[in-house]
């Protein structure tokens, strides 16, 4: 039997556009190589008009994307490419460039909950992806806008990003698959091995910078500025574009039933404004009805969105973030600040900050049953387990955590964790090798020494 695929109203001519976050007048084709608003500087969005996507029923569309989802009709089988028309109407299917991302399951954390005392808690696992985190989901659609605008004549020479070690892993398998030149500049010793290898192997241009992320990212705009070398950082909003299906697919994983209650850790802050935008344009076409409880996280080291929160959001400075573990969101200049507080308004918003020990200890104990944490996720576990303590979240909520890369990247983090290696931590979880002589008597009493103290473990929290 052969599944048949379901096709819109045939009728409908989906428009989205560039507009300004601060309602400048002015609208930009997605194919214009635009940043920012010419006129006050900042941000663009893209905006759909919802005429033509309600030409549509909401029934109509949730048996379109099912019958879409996880399946083998280029390019609908990606849960980003599935939600083509809510995404980026502008890409010929020819120039679209998949590695079919998204579709990534959600993990059903029954022990991790029943410890912390959730009946309903579940992880997004965006970190199973092509290239180990999110970011895919964004890059997809940056990389297909690439190609289709050099299938148009465009000169656009070559992609660059500046990048905590997530965007330039995927901007380069991005650019690899499409045959387009990548550029990828790290701030030198600050991202993980795997990261470092990642671009290397797609054969992107790297450069290891003497800096941070936010220096990167001062670099990396000067360039494109003036080289006619297209930007893939999420200032560029079609990233945002690609990311917001992150909530069409949670949605749609649950039946289209909406969570209660969704953590995610933030850096740039780009997701987070992209998980809210999802969400807001699944209610404007009559796709679901209600909206979630947003939490934000992030780590006490790099936390200038923590900071506006607990002033009421009524200003904001930028600072020089600290030394993380969690390097992905080692940011002190977030350059989507204004679209993440404007969703965090909207969606009756928490913002919560993990310490080092903190989120070593969160993303360690929740490996412990059956996960396999980034340090980034580490952090939004940690916060949501003090939200639990606090009573903002309550025990029968359906609470969703947004997982942002695979733990194998961060190999370093866990081996440090389990040496016990921190010195300001307790390394409560830590599980070293037991090294023992090839002798009977001598693996038989370390294998039951083993058996106490992990039951020991086990009934700590
Ligand atoms: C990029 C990234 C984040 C932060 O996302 P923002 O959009 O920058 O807030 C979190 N975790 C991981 C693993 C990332 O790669
Ligand atoms: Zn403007």
């Amino acid at each position: 039997m052969t599944f048949p695929l379901k096709n819109p109203n045939p009728a409908a001519r989906y428009r989205a556009a560039f507009r300004c976050i601060n309602g400048c007048p002015g609208e930009y084709s997605l194919k214009d190589v635009i940043y920012q608003c010419p006129k006050c500087q900042d941000l663009l969005e893209v905006v759909h008009d919802p005429e033509p996507l309600r030409m549509t029923s909401p029934a109509e569309w949730k048996d379109i994307f099912d019958s879409r989802f996880m399946r083998t009709y280029w390019p609908y089988g990606s849960g980003v490419w599935g939600k083509k028309e809510f995404v980026c109407p502008d890409v010929l299917d020819e120039n679209i460039v998949s590695t079919c991302e998204g579709g990534s399951n959600l993990f059903w954390a029954e022990q991790l909950g029943q410890k912390w005392g959730l009946k309903d808690l579940w992880i997004k696992l965006c970190g199973n992806s092509h290239s180990g985190s999110f970011k895919d989901l964004g890059m997809t659609v940056l990389v297909s806008m690439v190609k289709q605008m050099r299938h148009e004549g465009k000169n656009i020479p070559a992609v660059a990003c500046a990048s905590t070690g997530d965007t330039s892993a995927s901007l380069a398998a991005y650019c690899a698959t499409a045959g387009i030149p990548a550029i990828v500049f790290l701030p030198k010793n600050k991202v993980s091995t795997a990261q470092l290898v990642q671009p290397l192997a797609h054969g992107a241009i790297t450069l290891a910078i003497d800096t941070d992320f936010d220096g990167c990212m001062a670099i990396v705009r000067q360039i494109t500025s003036r080289n006619n070398i297209y930007l893939a950082n999420s200032m560029n909003s079609l990233r945002i574009e690609g990311q917001k299906t992150i909530s069409f697919e949670l949605c749609q994983q649950f039946d289209w039933s909406v969570p209660d209650v969704i953590v995610i850790p933030g850096g740039n802050l780009g997701n987070v404004s992209a998980l809210g935008q999802g969400f807001l344009q699944m209610k404007a076409v009559g796709l679901i009805d209600r909206l979630p409880r947003i939490i934000c996280a992030q780590a006490e080291h790099a936390n200038p969105l923590y900071q506006s929160y607990l002033k009421g959001f009524t200003s904001f400075e930028p600072q020089q973030a600290k030394s993380t573990l969690a390097t992905a969101i080692q940011i002190g200049n977030p350059v989507s600040i204004k679209k993440a507080i404007r969703v965090l308004k909207e969606f009756d918003g928490i913002v919560e900050q993990a310490s080092e020990e903190e989120l070593a200890e969160a993303a360690a104990e929740a490996d412990l049953t059956g996960l396999y944490n980034c340090p980034h996720t580490g952090v939004a576990l940690a916060a949501l387990k003090k939200l639990i303590r606090r009573g903002e979240i309550q025990p029968d909520q359906r609470v969703v955590v947004i997982s942002t890369a695979h733990g194998l990247k961060f190999t370093g983090f866990k081996t440090r964790y389990h040496a016990s290696e921190y010195q300001d931590m307790e390394c409560r979880f830590a599980n070293p090798p037991i090294e023992v002589p090839a002798k009977y008597d001598e693996v038989r009493d370390a294998l039951l020494r083993g058996l106490e103290t992990r039951n020991a473990q086990f009934s700590k929290s």
